[in-house]
């Protein structure tokens, strides 16, 4: 039998026309709670699911209750698992959910934690206002620091022993600034001894399930905010972690009691998005490069943050991407010429591309990172990160890449005027 790509898997995968009277696509199973069929089933379900005896080898977990599982979001859950070719899979209300998780799980009173920087501003956030209460300590790196001055900065931490996660957001949002997962995964290891492993998360969003594979770098466990290229049409708020099963049935062991999986309707709704995910990719990720290609000769742009512009000038960076992404993305960041004033022309004149965060989607969208994403960011670190008045960031879509310059090209037009004004 041949082995079928993910992308060929995602309209049948996991699912049997028989359960459903032969409907083709997997109806949305809202229920709270599943009828067992005798007592002794409902007792053995129970002591599967919650670990007190070992399944057998081929015996499925039982449906008991839709807090600890259902047929949308298993289904759901062994698709997602194609594209990182991971054992396990967790699908969660958001991303934000995902990430804390992973983090209240793997991280105790004590611990250290080390983390890229930037990163989302809901990780951000709750790694130093929440996280901080329960005396969890962290270290941040930037992708400009190299490998041995992290090392160092963990051993002058004093904390080098409770060094219990380290965990990563690459490409760097917004600026697209590369980690080397390789190199972090094995600063984890050098800090694992036989009683504690260190394990290495990363946000994989930026880059979907398409073009960056983390597992296959080293990562323990990839992170997404499903809500992005994954969900894709900007309806619905999801997240997910892959991984060993071995980490993935403590993921899932949270999850049902701080109760914060997503619903049968939003895994429905995922798996109406995965089936596209492999062309509207593509497509976003085609659009992305004519537009780079397009921002990088215009007179009225500064500088533009996306991969294939910016490995062309650096050698290291291309010999990274070479070994761990696919594509460039199609997410693109640029300076306009002018600072605020004129950023914000800009997008007041954007007329098919959107004004509002988020990415990922089949629409363009368009934001400015310094009074937005990356308001909470300090000005010190934001000017370190290039995060500057003049940034502005796009998230390319699926519309036709001439519209998309044509818009772009009229709002900066409007720019010149205002500038001239
Ligand atoms: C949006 C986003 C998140 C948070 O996801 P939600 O689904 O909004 O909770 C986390 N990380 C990155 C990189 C994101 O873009």
């Amino acid at each position: 039998m041949r082995k079928f790509k993910p992308e060929s898997l995602m309209m049948s995968h996991g699912y049997h026309p028989e359960w459903s009277e032969g409907a083709i696509k997997s109806p949305i199973f809202q229920t709270s709670t599943f009828e067992f069929k005798t007592a002794e089933e409902g007792k053995r379900f129970f002591e599967v699911a919650y670990g007190h005896k070992k399944a057998e080898p081929d015996e499925q977990t039982g449906l008991i209750y839709s807090r600890i599982n259902n047929p949308d979001l298993e289904i759901l859950e062994n698709r997602l698992c194609l594209w990182d070719e991971a054992d396990e899979a967790a699908v969660f209300e958001s991303g934000m959910s995902a990430i804390s998780t992973v983090m209240l799980e793997f991280l105790n009173p004590g611990d250290l934690l080390l983390m890229s920087s930037p990163v989302y501003g809901g990780t951000n956030h709750f790694t130093k206002c929440v996280l901080n209460r329960f005396g969890i300590n962290l270290l941040e790196f930037s992708a400009f620091d190299d490998i041995e001055e992290i090392e160092r900065r963990v051993m002058a931490s004093g904390l080098a022993e409770k060094l219990a996660m380290v965990y990563i957001e690459t490409p760097a949002n917004p600026t697209n600034a590369m980690v080397d997962l390789e190199a972090m995964a094995e600063l984890a290891d050098k800090f694992s001894s036989a009683s504690k492993k260190v394990i290495t998360a990363v946000d994989n969003t930026y880059m979907g399930p398409l073009w960056q594979h983390p597992l296959k770098h080293g990562a323990d466990l990839v992170i997404y905010s499903a809500t992005k290229y994954i969900a894709g049409h900007s309806d619905l708020i999801a997240g997910a972690v892959l991984g060993s099963s071995e980490l993935m049935s403590r993921v899932k062991a949270l999850r049902t009691f701080l109760g914060n999986m997503a619903g049968p309707y939003t895994g429905w709704l995922l798996m109406r998005s995965l089936e596209t995910l492999k062309v509207r990719m593509t497509q976003q990720a085609a659009n992305a490069e004519i537009i780079a290609e397009y921002l990088e000769t215009h007179p009225l742009i500064e500088k533009v943050y996306y991969p294939s512009i910016m490995r062309k000038s650096d050698q290291k960076l291309d010999e990274l991407m070479k070994r761990q992404c696919q594509c460039n993305g199609a997410m693109i960041s640029f300076d306009v010429k002018g600072g605020e004033k004129e950023a914000f022309v800009f997008l007041n004149n954007l007329h098919l591309v959107k004004l509002a965060v988020s990415l990922g989607s089949t629409e363009s969208l368009a934001q400015h990172p310094a009074t937005m994403t990356h308001v909470d960011v300090s000005a010190e670190d934001r000017a370190k990160m290039n995060i500057t008045e003049k940034l502005v960031r796009l998230s390319v879509g699926v519309e036709d890449a001439e519209d998309l310059k044509w818009d772009i090209d009229q709002a900066l037009e409007k720019m010149k005027i205002a500038a001239m004004t």
